[in-house]
Order: C-alpha cells, then structure tokens, then sequence
C-alpha cells in the first residue's frame, strides 16, 4: 500500500506504539491519531501514579512520533459521539482501536454500591485531573479505607493515601486533590489480598516503596508469611515471590512503628459484603486458604471498620459504538490485532486492535510495543494481500479534514504543547512539577485565550 491514510483511535501508550511501528515499516503513511480528550499519551497522564514521574518519561518518545509530519494528533473528537465508526471506516484505508480498558470490574458482594465504594480507575482517574472524574469528591474524612487487591495499581493508591502532603506536593497530584487529601489524611489503611503474600502480582520494586514513607509504616502478621516458595514454581514467577517475601519479611521484623498512619497488610483475606447504611461502615472478609493455586473459603469471617472501599481489582474495555466486542472477556474479538467478525469469527477488512482493549489489563506501559508490533505486521500482510478499505476520501487531507469538520474544537498537537507549557509553568510557580488543567472546558478557554 502506498500512502495509506490511517485512523488510530485512542492516543494511549498502545496508540503511539502503533504509530511509532506504522512510521517505521510504512514512511510514506499518512496517521489521524485522535483521542476523546483534548490531551494525549492515556494512561501515562491519567493512570501512572502522580509521584511516579520518572515513568512518564515515555511522553518524550511519543512526542517524537507526533513531531513526524505524518502524523497529527486530533484530540478532543470521542467516537461515537463527534464521528461514527462506519464514518471512519469511510474515510480512511486502515482504523486502528486502541481506546484501553477504562471501566473498573466488579466485586459483586452485597453493599458494592454503598456511598464511599470505588473503583480504582475512577479513584486514579480523580487523583489524576482527568475529567471524567474531576466531580468524584469522594467520601474520605479521615476514618479508615480499605484497598481491595494485591496489584501494583493497589499499591499506587494506598501509597498515595499514605503520603504526607510534602511528599504529595513534589509529585504532580491535582491541586484539589492535594487540598482534600491534606485535609482529610486516613489514620489507616488497609491493602487486602484475597490470596496469599507469594500469589500477589505486585512487583518488588514498588512493595519496597511502602517501607520508606514518611508517615506509615507497613504491618503485617508474620505468621502469615510461607517459609519459603515453593521450589516447583517457574523461575521467574519464584524469583519475583521471593524477592516479595524478603521485602514482606523484613516489613513484619520492623518494630511498631509510631507514624500517624497505620498500613495494615492483609492476605489470605476476601471480601464478602460492604456494610452500612447510608455510606460505607464495613467491610466483612472471609478467611481462605490456598489448595494449590485455588482460593478455598474457610467459612470464617471477620470485620474491619472502614469509611471507604477502593477497589483495585482489575479493568474492562467498553464496548465501542458499532465496533464488535467480546462481552465475556470484556475486549474487541481479535485474532493478533485483526479484529474478527462475531458470527464468522473471520478477519474484517482494514480494522485492527491494539493494546488493554485487544488482549486486557496486563503488563506494564513497554508491553504495548511488541504488543502493537504484531498488530502492525498484520496489517502489512493484509495489505500486501490487498486486504483493506477502500475509502471515498480520495486523500489523507480530506480524511482528516472529516474529522475536523465533525468536531470543530479540534486539539491539535500545536495546542497541546501551548497546554502543555501552561500546565509546567503554572507548576514552576508552586515549585511542582506541573498543575493540570482538569476540566475540557478550561482546556478549551485556555487555547481560546
Ligand atoms: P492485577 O495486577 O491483575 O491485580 C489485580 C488484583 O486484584 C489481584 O491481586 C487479584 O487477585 C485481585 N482481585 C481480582 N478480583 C478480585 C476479587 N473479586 N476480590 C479480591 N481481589 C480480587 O491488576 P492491576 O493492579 O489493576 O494492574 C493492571 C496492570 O497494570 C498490571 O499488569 C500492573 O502490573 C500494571 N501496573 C503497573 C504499575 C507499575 O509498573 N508501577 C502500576 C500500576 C499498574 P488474584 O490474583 O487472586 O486474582
């Protein structure tokens, strides 16, 4: 194919993977990357925790790629709502579905939706400044708050409630944020693994951060902790355990710690129901134990006080206006990134799928390179094949200008870098590393101005 004209929908890490790769094997392409909000780079602004700047390095390299004069960013433009998916299927040879896995899973136990109960993608997204969840105000006064699941994205948020308002200052939390969370600090918090301390999928590196906080200090039962990993697990899967149980063990041997903060570490324990009336007062676990890798209940419960639940229990896609979804696995049915027909499970000519939304929540931000990689040597297959769209707007300009045309307060990347600079300079001013523009509208007047 020569010169095709592109459509990437979704301007997260999976997207400018994608675009990277496509700018790579295909110079000669032609990339509308648009996303629904008027900034780029998804997650990486959205869901990496606001202290973890040296992560959100990677923005640099996905800026290089919208330096490329074949590529142009179009924020703001949602699918579905500014153009439809038959529209851009028109419009251009190849649409690229990189929109990630936004919605939060559910627990399913009784008093999940108790006032105080969220999910972690709209608790990181508050945190964050993204607008969606810009209102969320949620019910934190100081009682205790219970983080359910042993992931990494558990760990961003009972460290980021654990921090001291210096510690939050340095990073780049949203100002309103910092205020509520200064204001309303939690005396304790609880991080509840349904299996046991070697099961967990957090990583080692970001276990041990919770041992150098300045206003908490791990807990947890020793008893609790295995003797050692069992010697017929994989090696690297042992080594990662191990490296766990080390940090785990040297948390329990700590002395009591006086910190204001208590940050109880509990395994082995799954929530059975959120309790209270008008907003959360409880949470009840039940005890389990482990018969090889199976979480078996033990008919054993327990209470703790609580004022708020958090969730971190894993994401789903949603479903795209008029693009095939799995419901059952909660992605875009692919066969490597080619997005297949629902009924005869075949290939559908010029639509691809790439990152959270083609194969789930898993891995870290460079798992979407090779992950875009696959999608992309398909597609060049496919077209080598002569397999792809054959779109009515005779050129990559009057495709993109399509877009244009149906959302009007188009973000371009020339005004993202004007955002970009207002948000750092603003942060300059408060000796902070940037202070976000959390609402469409104030991005919008911003630009304006
Ligand atoms: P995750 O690693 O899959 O962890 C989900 C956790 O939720 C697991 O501990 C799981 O327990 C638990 N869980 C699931 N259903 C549950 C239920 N009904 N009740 C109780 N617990 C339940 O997912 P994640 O933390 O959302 O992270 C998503 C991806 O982003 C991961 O690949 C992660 O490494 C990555 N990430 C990386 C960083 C970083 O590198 N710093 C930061 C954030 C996220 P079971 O194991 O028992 O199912």
């Amino acid at each position: 194919m020569t010169g095709p004209q592109l459509a990437i929908v979704g301007a997260g890490p999976a997207g400018f993977y994608v675009a990277d790769a496509l700018c790579r094997k295909l110079p000669e392409c032609h990339i509308a990357l648009i996303d629904r909000l008027p900034t780029p780079f998804g997650l990486v602004r959205g869901g990496v925790a606001p202290d973890h700047q040296g992560t959100k390095n990677i923005t640099r390299q996905f800026e290089r790629t919208l330096t490329r004069g074949n590529v142009r960013f179009f924020g703001n433009v949602e699918l579905g709502r500014d153009i439809g998916y038959e529209e851009l299927k028109r419009a251009f040879d190849v649409v690229v579905l990189c929109t990630g896995a936004p919605v939060d899973r559910r627990l399913d136990v009784p008093g999940e939706s108790l006032p105080g109960v969220y999910g972690s993608g709209v608790f990181v997204s508050w945190y964050n400044g993204m607008p969606d969840q810009r209102e969320l105000n949620p019910l934190l006064d100081g009682a205790a708050v219970a983080v359910i699941g042993n992931g990494n994205v558990a760990i961003d948020i009972v460290r980021l409630l654990c921090k001291s308002p210096a510690e939050l200052a340095v990073s780049d939390i949203c100002e309103h944020v910092l205020a509520r969370l200064s204001a309303a600090r939690p005396r304790e918090v609880y991080l509840i693994g349904r299996r046991g301390p070697l099961e967990a999928s957090f990583t080692a590196p970001e276990l041990e951060e919770l041992g150098s906080l300045a206003d908490a200090a791990p807990a947890l039962n020793p008893a609790l902790l295995p003797a050692e990993v069992p010697a017929d697990w994989p090696e690297a899967r042992r080594k990662d355990a191990e490296k766990n149980l080390g940090i785990l063990r040297r948390f329990a041997a700590a002395p009591a710690s006086s910190k204001p903060v208590q940050l109880r570490l509990l395994f082995n324990a799954a929530p059975s129901a959120i309790m209270g009336s008008e907003r959360v007062a409880g949470l009840r676990l039940e005890r389990t134990r482990l018969e090889g890798s199976r979480t078996l209940p033990t008919g054993v419960h327990f209470d703790i006080a609580v004022g708020t639940v958090v969730t971190a229990i894993g994401y789903r896609s949603a479903p795209l206006p008029g693009v095939p979804f799995d419901d059952s696995w909660g992605v875009i049915p692919n066969a490597g990134g080619r997005v297949l027909d629902p009924a005869t499970h075949e290939p559908l000519v010029g639509q691809y799928t790439a990152g959270w939304i083609k194969r789930g929540p898993t891995g870290v931000i460079g798992t979407n390179k090779p992950d875009a990689a696959e999608t992309v040597e398909n597609m060049l297959a496919d077209a080598r094949a002569g397999h792809v769209l054959s779109p009515t707007q005779p050129t990559a300009a009057a495709a993109q200008a399509l877009v244009c045309e149906r959302q009007p307060q188009v973000v371009t990347y020339a005004d993202w870098q004007r955002l970009d600079a207002l948000e750092l300079s603003r942060g300059k001013e408060q000796g902070r590393p940037r202070i976000k523009f959390t609402r469409v509208e104030d991005m919008l007047a911003a630009l304006r101005d």
